[in-house]
């Protein structure tokens, strides 16, 4: 028997082998290079050993498996880049052999003619699940929080290693599709119930279990390799077929806009692979798999949608000099408000005690109302429980006496915007707090430079601003201040991780990173009205452009009195000619004539009616500025600006310092407003096009549309250069650094 990197093999007296995977050094298994070198010589063996009867395979960790080492992937899909250069058949050749490895390995396990079956005994995603859908038996963990799924959409790509053709071979098609298309998981109940699974057993029972169906006399036969096989779905020339893929093309386009070339090669694999039998059907995945790696999107939406973001989330930028901090306690100031009721809660979920500090006691009792509600809400949705919710609150205290901040880590400040109560509620905590501990700002707009000389300690004082609503938004933008030192960044990081979100680092600026990056949109989209396009077009367009809030829906959400509010501040502070006076007109009338103040008035740039009916655009909106035909505006070039006044943006961040880390830029604007998830991110954006061909773009749209497309110096030196961000800014060494 041989000898394996990271799988073990035992067997049994009734010759079934137990084939345990468990990589070494590794808290989760993943599909690497080494792990289909082992697996490709364990199906050998297994089929050439006539003592063995049947195989149970299982993992030793705690999870089944992750899926795929995407970065085996990325390296596959570089070397194919340099190979193309000189040898594009020998590149096209060797990315289709590396992308169907898998595949055929899978292949001829389903066909060695021994029986086998997966012991599914924790989460198993992507690959691993492929793995499983090829055993011909699967028993399940009922440990709910173990899952099983097929999420590569989700990172540009789709199930490549047969997954597209067993799920719809196993499970009706419309079902399958919308696992496939919306990368859908599910627990061992559901996978039962949808019949991807056969059996669902208690931890200690599952290898038992899988043991008992090779023991009765589990055929090593897939169903689709048998005479006479019925897809579950009928047949795609059916009346069930005509019923569903044209439908399902329709809804796929509404869904994506047609920006995501994965989630279009899943309905061709499922549509041209049920016509035809497994073998063939597996071919025709491959070489959509092989496509699909090529495209921009997906190598853009692996670098930023899951190795950036990996690497973001385990720290990678925090100091290595800090020890770590292990946070017991975070007072929150302000902690009744919109804000800091959601950070109490995010924070007590993440079991850390919580004092909740307001203007009296009935105002900080709001907070843990507001958390309560939250639970509510989830319960009645069987995603908590009454204990669960119980167990939350109790780390939460609720208090308008300062003196319960004095054993606080860490004490987030998210009273009003207004400098003067930022300083008074500062100077306050500072006298009650702990002699090291850190103090963040949750404002969204003041220089934390200066909000830090309220605080005795200024190198303590860091800005942590998150995004609304707390609970569901997964990004956190830490600001450094001049002063901030590698601790409190340290201690901000370790709290982000804590919580589970998603951390960037950036540099004080006004506006931080990723408001700057909004207010671009809008206002883009205020250039678009006053030019006449129709309102319902900018909207459109800025959907298919890949925002999942159109910029006027978004800023009714932000509130148009309080851009008016800024503007006139604006003007106040740095004169008439810091504002665009046409926007200033488009906001006067909006909010002084028309008393539109957004959704909080239920007037906006939408009106929103009373429940059951739909917001929709306000009718005024056209009578505002001369409107023109719809026919004879450039679809694409509205898009153009919408991608590239943003990403100019980011590239004006990156050129000032305020970001020093592109895969900080990437991700945060994805994870902090949504931007078009399919680019990358707004510095990917740039590098998918290429600096010399967004340069030129940005070119003509200044000439027609204004100032705001001005490339910057940076990018222009990057187009006569033929440089991208990633290699100019190579963001690894960078990481070692603090900020
Ligand atoms: P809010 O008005 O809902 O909450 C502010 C809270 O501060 C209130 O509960 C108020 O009672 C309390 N407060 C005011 N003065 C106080 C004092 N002297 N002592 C103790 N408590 C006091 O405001 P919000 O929208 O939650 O904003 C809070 C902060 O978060 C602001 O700095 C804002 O810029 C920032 N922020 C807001 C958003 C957003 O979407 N609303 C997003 C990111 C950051």
């Amino acid at each position: 028997m041989a000898d394996y990197k990271n799988f073990t093999i035992a067997r049994d007296t009734d010759g079934i082998a137990l084939v345990t995977w468990d990589m070494p050094g590794k808290s989760m298994n993943v599909i690497d290079g080494s792990v289909v070198d082992d697996f490709t010589k364990i199906v050998d063996e297994m089929a050439a050993d006539a003592s063995v009867k049947g195989v149970v395979v299982t993992s030793g960790k705690e999870a089944f498996s992750g899926g795929a080492d995407l970065s085996m992937l990325e390296s596959s899909f570089t070397t194919f880049q340099k190979m193309k250069k000189t040898d594009p058949e020998g590149a096209a050749k060797f990315l289709f052999e590396q992308s169907s490895r898998l595949q055929w390995v899978y292949r001829k396990l389903e066909t060695s003619g021994k029986p086998w079956v997966a012991a599914i005994n924790g989460t198993c995603m992507g690959g691993a699940f492929e793995m499983c859908l090829a055993c011909h038996g699967r028993v399940m963990s009922d440990d709910p929080k173990a899952k099983v799924g097929l999420p590569e959409v989700k990172v540009g790509l789709f199930p490549g290693a047969g997954g597209t053709q067993r799920v719809p071979r196993l499970i009706n098609t419309q079902e399958a599709l919308q696992m496939l298309l919306q990368g859908r998981t599910y627990d061992g109940a559901k996978a039962k119930k949808l019949g991807l699974v056969h059996e669902v057993a208690a931890p200690g029972e599952l290898i038992e279990k899988a043991k008992a169906m090779i023991r009765a006399g589990l055929k090593p036969v897939q169903p689709w390799d048998e005479k006479g096989f019925k897809l579950p779905g009928g047949p795609v020339y059916s009346a069930a077929g005509a019923q569903l893929f044209p439908p399902a093309n329709a809804i796929y386009r509404r869904e994506t806009y047609d920006n995501y070339p994965g989630a279009r090669f899943i309905l061709k694999c499922v549509y041209e692979g049920l016509l035809v039998p497994i073998d063939t059907a597996i071919r025709i995945e491959a070489r959509y798999f092989a496509a699909v790696l090529q495209t921009t999107e997906a190598g853009m939406m692996i670098r930023s949608l899951f190795l950036s973001l990996q690497e973001l989330n385990k720290g990678a930028r925090r100091p290595a000099n800090v020890p770590a901090s292990t946070l017991k306690k975070v007072g929150i100031l302000g902690g009744g408000g919109f804000m800091g009721a959601g950070i109490g809660y995010v924070t007590a979920k993440a079991g850390i005690d919580v004092v909740l500090l307001d203007r009296d006691q009935a105002a900080a009792d709001k907070g843990r109302a507001h958390a309560a509600g939250i639970e509510d809400a989830a319960i009645s949705k069987g995603r908590s429980s009454p204990a669960a919710k119980e167990k939350l609150l109790g780390h939460i205290v609720t208090t308008a006496d300062y003196a319960a901040l004095a054993d606080c880590d860490l004490v987030i400040e998210a009273v009003f915007e207004d400098s003067a109560v930022k300083k008074t509620v500062t100077e306050s905590a500072a006298k009650h707090m702990k002699a090291d501990a850190i103090f963040a700002s949750n404002t969204s707009t003041i220089p934390i430079t200066g909000l830090a000389k309220n605080f005795p300690r200024e190198k303590d004082f860091i800005g942590i601003h998150f995004f609304s609503p707390v609970d569901r938004m997964m990004l956190t933008e830490i600001i450094m201040g001049k002063k901030t030192s590698d601790k409190a960044l340290a201690v901000a990081l370790d709290y982000v991780r804590a919580i589970k979100k998603t951390p960037i680092v950036v540099n004080d600026t006004r506006g931080f990173y990723i408001n700057r990056m909004v207010l671009r949109y809008m206002s883009e989209a205020y250039n678009m009205l006053i030019e006449g396009v129709p309102a319902a077009m900018i909207e459109n367009v800025a959907k298919m452009s890949g925002m999942p809030v159109g910029p006027l829906a978004l800023n009714d959400e932000t509130a148009i009195d309080l851009s008016h509010k800024i503007m006139h501040q604006t003007v106040r502070d740095m004169g008439e000619k810091a504002v665009d006076h046409r926007h200033l007109e488009l906001v006067n009338t909006m909010v002084e004539k028309h008393g539109r103040f957004g959704r909080k008035n239920a007037k906006g740039f939408y009106d929103y009616p009373a429940k059951p009916a739909k917001k929709h655009l306000w009718h005024g909106l056209a009578d505002l500025y001369p409107q023109q035909d719809p026919d004879t505006i450039d679809v694409q070039e509205l898009r153009n600006r919408f991608h590239s006044v943003i990403a100019l943006e980011a590239a004006r961040c990156v050129e000032e310092g305020v970001v020093t880390d592109v895969r900080e830029a990437d991700v945060g604007s994805i994870l902090g407003f949504g931007f078009a998830p399919f680019t990358g991110g707004a510095i990917s954006y740039i590098d998918g096009l290429g600096a010399k061909k967004f340069v030129d773009q940005c070119r003509h749209l200044e000439k027609k549309y204004g100032a705001q497309f001005k490339a910057p110096k940076l990018l222009r030196e990057m187009a006569e250069k033929g440089e991208s961000f990633y290699t100019r800014f190579n963001p690894k060494p960078a990481a070692k650094k603090a900020a």
